[in-house]
């Protein structure tokens, strides 16, 4: 059965996933934050879909509960502040609608 969202807002449709989080040291996407101070582009928060990167008085930050595990973050940071692995079984996100 089809689920029709009721408006566009990305953290609505955000709401048909659910992220189940592993401890700490298991997380799936960790960034470097001296090293995105430094970033001519802040590319990650053009390419994320999940409007995970957020700037909060001038540093970045990631929200990893809204993440869709699409990788578009990890290819489009050339800076090498993004380290990226598959979250260990059971954990990560989950598709509840498709
Ligand atoms: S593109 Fe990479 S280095 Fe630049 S702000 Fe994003 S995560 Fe940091
Ligand atoms: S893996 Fe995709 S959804 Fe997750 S933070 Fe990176 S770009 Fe955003």
């Amino acid at each position: 059965m089809a689920v029709k969202l009721k408006d566009d807002d990305v953290k609505t449709k955000l709401a048909s996933t659910e992220f189940v989080f592993d401890a700490d040291e298991y997380a799936h996407i960790t960034i470097n934050e001296e090293i995105c101070e430094r970033c001519p582009h802040r590319l990650c928060m053009v390419v994320c879909p999940a409007e995970c990167y957020e700037l909060v008085e001038g540093k970045m930050k990631f929200h990893a509960h809204d993440c869709v595990e699409c990788g578009s973050c990890f290819l489009a940071c050339d800076q090498g502040s993004v380290s990226w692995n598959h979250p260990r079984g059971s954990f990560g996100v989950k598709y509840l609608y498709g």
